[in-house]
């Protein structure tokens, strides 16, 4: 037994980051650890080396197979890290060509994820969480497309348990409830 699974996802903006991290905090105290392992810089450290890209938000406008390429690797590596894994990244990126899907076959049998956790919330928070974000360029996208998205990213996660067998959990982050969002988490990975 190598140890847990986890695969966070989750659109731009939903605040999985800070959901995990103070999950992860909480559960240290507990004397239960993960390896936290973010998809999206593992795929950015080898476009960097090969001059692809400069920026991290740049890599979703890349070509098509170039980013397949990349995500590839990017699995191939975090595949090899043992003990309890949660690694954060995306059900699906929206691309100027569309969803390219976070997860698709030869990804999930690296990975091979126990439980995959949604992290949601109303598309308006996320709008307003966006705009308000400066760290990171963000694209333009009302909340319609928003909306879009996290549907999307529902309908893409049922696949995603019927090639593995995972388990799906949705948990919600909403706005002036962290706390409760970051206890639901916290409970997926005890
Ligand atoms: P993040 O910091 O999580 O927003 O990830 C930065 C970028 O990494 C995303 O905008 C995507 O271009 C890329 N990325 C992250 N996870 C995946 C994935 N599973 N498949 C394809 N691209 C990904
Ligand atoms: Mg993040």
């Amino acid at each position: 037994m190598t140890g847990r699974r986890v695969i966070v996802t989750g659109v731009p903006g939903v605040g999985k980051t800070t959901v995990v991290n103070g999950a992860l905090k909480m559960l240290e105290d507990e004397g239960v650890t993960y390896k936290s392992l973010n998809f999206g810089t593992y795929m950015f450290e080898v476009a960097k080396k090969e001059g692809v890209v400069s920026d991290r938000d740049e890599m979703r406008k890349l070509d098509r197979e170039v980013q397949k390429r990349l995500q590839k690797e990017a699995a191939r590596a975090m595949a090899r890290e043992s003990g309890n894994v949660l690694i954060d990244t995306h059900a699906s990126v929206k691309t100027p060509r569309g969803y390219l899907p976070g997860l698709p076959e030869w990804v999930l049998r690296e990975l091979m994820p126990d439980t995959i956790v949604l992290v949601e919330t109303d598309e308006d928070q996320i709008l307003m969480r966006r705009l308000s974000d400066e760290t990171r360029t963000r694209d333009m996208e009302g909340s319609k497309g928003i909306a879009e998205h996290q549907q999307f990213n529902r309908s893409i996660g049922a696949s995603y348990a019927m090639i593995t067998g995972c388990t799906i959990r949705m948990v919600t982050n909403a706005d002036h409830l962290l706390e409760q969002a970051i206890g639901d988490m916290a409970s997926v990975l005890r």
